[in-house]
């Protein structure tokens, strides 16, 4: 049985969080068997070297118009449409902003369960089991499934990415689907984008978060400075959101994004449960704060005792010094 994989775009081009998604159906494959087959929602044909950058070996493209921005109805029927054609023993979508919104949709629309915000996933028995943290990240859960297919979205920067499809082999299949925008029930008018060029927090590599210790926005000019040197995006607690001094598109946490970099530097953060909730899984977690009984301390794997005022723009130059070298 084949594994089918959504395939998220973004102005035409293959998000990370897609190919990540592919990456792990194809080491899934392995062991479920079966080909991994791409579905793809666009305005237009993206044209094969976009595509080929998903690393599938076949795609289902549904084109419609409609499609150039995140039009639910459509693009679950596309996803239904495809598992009708392809039979899959599982989908694999991204836990992404859409991923979220419409796995539930796909899962409902096809009466099976939904294993949401998965860190792993191994295959048992031949059966498909899910892991997922639950409880603000305090316990994990396995999920196995009854029905088919299983659905799964899978938390971003966890899986590795399959590598780019060297466009040989690639078979992109029409999958044609009747849209009727008009009698949507729900519409994106208008995508209002955060500043040019920065790096989405669920993609980031490297994130440097503060908190409300910094005791006023004039003072994320140490968070901006430290970031920078590490070519980082900078996050916020939702104290510092809440009081204004960021924007909610910065808050990490269970009622912000849910981010995994390869590094996360917590800048006078306390370290609540809901904060851990949104940054627990980073790879190697950087705690700066005065308090030592601050809760962060628990889940960091290296903690800085200290005042950020002092201690954020010494590690800035030292960083600064050492990419001097570099
Ligand atoms: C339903 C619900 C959902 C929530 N969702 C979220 C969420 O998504 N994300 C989130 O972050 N929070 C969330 N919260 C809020 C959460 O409970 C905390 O209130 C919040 O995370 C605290 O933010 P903070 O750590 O910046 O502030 P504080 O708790 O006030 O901590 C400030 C820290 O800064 C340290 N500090 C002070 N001065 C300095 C200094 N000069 N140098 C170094 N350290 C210093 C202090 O020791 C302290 O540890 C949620 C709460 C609820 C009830």
């Amino acid at each position: 049985m084949a594994i089918l994989v959504f395939i998220e775009q973004r102005d035409g081009k293959v998000r990370a969080v897609s190919r990540e998604a592919l990456g792990e159906a194809v080491r899934l494959a392995g062991s479920l068997g079966g080909p991994v087959v791409g579905v793809c929602a666009a305005a237009a044909d993206p044209g094969l070297a976009a595509l080929g950058e998903a690393g599938a070996s076949e795609i289902l493209l549904a084109s419609h118009e409609a499609f150039g921005r995140y039009e639910p109805a459509g693009i679950v029927q596309a996803v239904v449409a495809a598992v009708e054609k392809v039979k899959p023993a599982a989908v694999l979508f991204p836990a992404s902003a859409m991923g979220r919104d419409l796995a539930p949709r796909v899962a409902a629309r096809l009466g099976v369960g939904l294993a949401a915000d998965c860190t792993a996933l191994a295959v048992e028995g031949g059966r498909l089991i899910a892991s997922r943290p639950v409880y603000a990240g305090k316990a994990l859960q396995r999920v196995a499934f009854t029905g088919s297919p299983a659905l799964v979205s899978l938390r971003p920067k966890i899986f590795a990415p399959a590598p780019a499809h060297n466009g040989g082999t690639l078979v992109v299949t029409p999958l044609p689907v009747e849209v009727d925008a008009a009698a949507a029930r729900s519409r994106v008018r208008e995508v209002k984008a955060t500043s040019a060029g920065k790096v989405d927090l669920t993609e980031a590599e490297i994130i440097v978060s503060g908190g409300r210790g910094l005791r006023g926005p004039e003072h994320f000019d140490i968070i901006e400075a430290l970031a920078a040197s590490l070519g980082a995006t900078v996050g916020a607690s939702r104290a510092v959101v809440d009081a204004g001094w960021r924007s909610h598109g910065d808050q990490v946490g269970q009622t912000g994004k849910t981010v995994s970099p390869k590094l996360y530097v917590a800048v006078a953060i306390s370290g609540a449960i809901q904060h851990l909730a949104g940054m627990s899984s980073s790879r190697c977690i950087v705690a700066i704060n005065k308090d030592p009984d601050a809760p962060i301390f628990k889940v960091a794997d290296f903690g800085v005792v200290g005042d950020a005022f002092e201690v954020v723009p010494a590690l800035t130059e030292a960083i600064q010094k050492l990419n001097a070298h570099a």
